[in-house]
């Protein structure tokens, strides 16, 4: 499971940290998730919850902020993609390129 890995490489991360701040608890973890980075969000934390179970993070919340691809057509019109399926609200094209929401990153943590 794709997602297990994910939830074991954000906690060696927090880990990692904990070891250069010395922190006690940590509150909570924000994460980055792009619509195409291919986790899906329940998987990962079901997967976050079982690893933290009556361990140090077994309180941390995990957040995740959804990020979405921008989208620009050929007719020149930009807008942002929210789903798999997608088309030019313009002209309908479905070929518009796509940059960004791939994303899969820890932006805070919110320790003590
Ligand atoms: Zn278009």
């Amino acid at each position: 499971m794709h997602e297990l890995s994910i939830a074991e490489n954000i906690i060696d991360i927090v880990e990692s940290y904990r070891g250069e701040c010395d922190f006690t608890r940590c509150n909570s973890i924000t994460l980055r998730l792009g619509l195409f980075s291919a986790v899906d969000e329940e998987a990962l934390r079901f997967a976050f919850e079982a690893l933290t179970e009556g361990g140090p993070y077994a309180e941390t919340i995990l957040k995740v902020e959804k990020t979405y691809p921008q989208a620009t057509c050929s007719c020149q019109r930009s807008f942002e993609v929210r789903d798999f399926y997608y088309s030019c609200p313009e002209c309908g094209s479905v070929t518009a390129e796509l940059t960004g929401g791939d994303d899969l990153n820890i932006v805070q943590l919110e320790v003590h």
